[in-house]
């Protein structure tokens, strides 16, 4: 026999019997133990307590026989090769306990059998072993997934499927989850910090999770969520409610605390769908509605999403494609100064051109761009074709026309921003000082120190930094100090009501002041009547932006614009689109009148 080491259960009333078939056994094995039993409780412990790699049975015994010896092995669920060896075996018996799952029956004393047969059984059930073993990994690739351990898609369909299809089920609740702002999160601080946070996000919904419960993990920081029967929308909530208190205090990973929010859509089975996996489509198109609503927050699908949803859905999937098939576009609006009326600068704003639903606003598909991680790659195509047009510009005599490009929260932490501006500024040639990258109050106001590292970075290069809608978030003025800005936007929301509203009057004082104090340029932006313009002027706005000078405009506009005014003279005629052509000579009169009183 092999030299390997034999774990043997010896079924056997006499001691005598089994010493004999051990020093038979080891005169070629030597590396075997064994144990004697002869009843059941003996044995049923010897099996519950230790590993064994074959049963030698004797078949008739006073207090115990082969057979039930077979049953009891089955009972405690152990596949492990048993042989009767035994001195009288009927066929009739044999037979018996070859049905019962007996491997082989030798008479006693018969070694030149005995011998082989244990070595085949016992490799037979090695095999069995390794094969069990690769047919569970495979299983834990197919339904569970690898980063978390969690069950994956697939697993939670089949339990979720199994337990509401029961004759007795009551209706039950599934929850979608999504953290929000993951992507920030990864952005920030790695894949390495993402992934284990993701690792303890699955395991505290499994600690609130019930044992009839499930939580699965549907996509990278998407989780699935079965509590089991919840009748009722109002228990529904309270199982979502306990959800989100799996996230109310902070998650640690080694010196960084992450307070984490996230974004829970809820459905009933079966009101929502027909099976399972439509049931998770609804609880996402329901947990996109969430996301939407600013999230931290949970919403009950109903079937007008889903319409939303799907549109979604095909209008992400044209934007894909859009940079490719050359459908974007960009406008550029003019920016000017305050004073002399002259024009400083253009703001870059792009547009989609979307072969059936026509031209479309930034509104209408750059929440979905930041959302689906497209903002990059459309950011990137603006970035690079403003700096173009600018050089543009610059190259036919109007040196100096800043640029102002707007990134977003979502492209400012991708990784590779900075050599992307590097690169666009090598690849066009533009001075850096005339590109002005327009930032949000909400980005300076996370991970400060982050920030300012990048800001920092693309100073380095000589860009300038413009903090975009400013006074709509809430940062303190004096926290501006910290950052390496130069410019800031006042957002336009001030524009409309600095003449009706005091307190938004004093407001831009206060702007105004702190801008002068820390040398920074002021733009208000959004100005669209003569009294507006007369009010930043006073506040001594450096330049203003808004429809009563010119909406965004094609290049082939702002070219005719810049060449009806060389020498940066004061723009008498805004706009030269023969639609608004008239509206456009007005307000150039108005400009022309004010800007002159200005001036005197
Ligand atoms: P924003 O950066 O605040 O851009 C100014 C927006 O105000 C533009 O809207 C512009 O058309 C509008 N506007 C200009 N003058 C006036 C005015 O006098 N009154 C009023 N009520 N509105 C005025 P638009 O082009 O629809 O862009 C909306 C937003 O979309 C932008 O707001 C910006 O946040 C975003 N956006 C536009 N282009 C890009 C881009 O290339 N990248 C990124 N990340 N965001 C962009
Ligand atoms: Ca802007
Ligand atoms: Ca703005």
């Amino acid at each position: 026999m092999t030299n390997q080491h034999i774990r043997l259960l010896i079924v056997e009333d006499s001691e005598d019997d089994a010493r004999l078939l051990y020093s038979e056994l080891t005169r070629t094995n030597t590396d075997i133990t064994y144990t004697r039993v002869d009843c059941a409780e003996d044995m049923r412990s010897a099996l519950l307590d230790s590993e064994w790699d074959i049963v030698i049975s004797d078949h008739s015994m006073p207090r115990f026989s082969s057979l039930e010896a077979l049953d009891l092995l089955k009972e405690c669920g152990k596949d492990i090769p048993f042989i009767i060896y035994s001195g009288d075996v009927s066929e009739h018996v044999e037979v018996a306990a070859m049905c019962s799952g007996a491997q082989d029956s030798i008479v006693k004393g018969n070694f030149a059998r005995l011998l082989p047969a244990m070595e085949r059984e016992i490799h037979g059930a090695a095999m069995r072993r390794a094969k069990e073993q690769a047919d569970a990994r495979v299983h834990k690739l197919a339904f569970y997934e690898s980063l978390t351990g969690l069950p994956n898609r697939n697993l939670f369909c089949d339990y979720v499927g199994r337990k509401t299809g029961q004759a007795d089920a009551q209706s039950a609740a599934i929850y979608v989850l999504d953290v929000d702002r993951f992507l920030r999160i990864n952005n920030c601080f790695g894949h390495k910090v993402g992934d284990a946070l993701i690792r303890r996000i699955g395991q505290r919904l499994q600690e609130c999770v019930p044992e009839e419960g499930m939580v699965a993990r549907l996509g990278s920081d998407e989780f699935a969520v079965f509590l089991g029967n919840t009748s009722g929308d109002e228990q529904a909530r309270d199982g979502a409610e306990r959800i989100r208190q799996a996230f109310s205090s902070p998650f640690v990973e080694g010196v960084l605390e992450f307070y984490i929010s996230v974004s829970i859509g809820i459905v009933a089975s079966p009101r929502d769908g027909d099976d399972i996996p439509e049931l998770l489509i609804n609880a996402e198109t329901a947990m996109f509605r969430a996301k939407s609503m600013g999230g931290n927050n949970c919403q009950f699908y109903a079937r007008e999403m889903g319409a939303v949803a799907s549109a979604q859905l095909v209008l992400e999937s044209a934007l894909r494609k859009a940079v490719a098939r050359e459908e974007l576009l960009i406008e550029y609006q003019p920016n000017l100064n305050a004073v002399t009326g002259a024009l400083t600068g253009v703001e870059a704003l792009v547009r989609w051109r979307h072969p059936e639903m026509g031209l479309l606003q930034p509104d209408e598909f750059i929440p979905l761009a930041n959302e689906s991680g497209l903002i990059t790659e459309i950011g990137n195509w603006v970035l690079l074709n403003a700096c173009r047009q600018a050089k543009a510009w610059h190259d036919a005599g109007h040196t100096g026309l800043t640029i102002a490009v707007n990134i977003s929260a979502v492209q400012f932490w991708q990784p590779g921003l900075v050599q992307v501006v590097e690169q666009v500024l090598a690849h066009t040639g533009i001075d850096p000082q005339c590109l002005e990258l327009e930032i949000t109050e909400s980005v300076l106001m996370r991970h400060a120190d982050t920030t300012i590292a990048t800001l920092q970075a693309l100073k380095s290069m000589r860009v300038k930094i413009s903090v975009d809608d400013f006074g709509t978030g809430y940062s303190s003025l004096s926290y501006l100090r910290r950052f390496p800005i130069d410019i800031l936007k006042i957002d336009k929301s001030f524009s409309c009501d600095v003449i009706k509203d005091v307190e938004s009057a004093a407001i831009v004082q206060a702007i105004g002041a702190l801008a002068r104090g820390l040398g920074l340029v002021t733009v208000a932006e959004g100005v669209e009547t003569v009294e507006q313009l007369e009010f930043f002027r006073q506040q001594h706005c450096d330049r203003v932006q808004g429809f009563l000078f010119s909406p965004p405009r094609s290049v082939a506009d702002i070219t005719e614009m810049l060449g009806a005014r060389p020498g940066g003279q004061a723009l008498q005629r805004p706009g030269i689109g023969a639609r608004d052509h008239q509206m456009n000579h007005h307000v150039g009169q108005i400009l022309t009148r004010e800007f002159a009183r200005g001036d005197a």
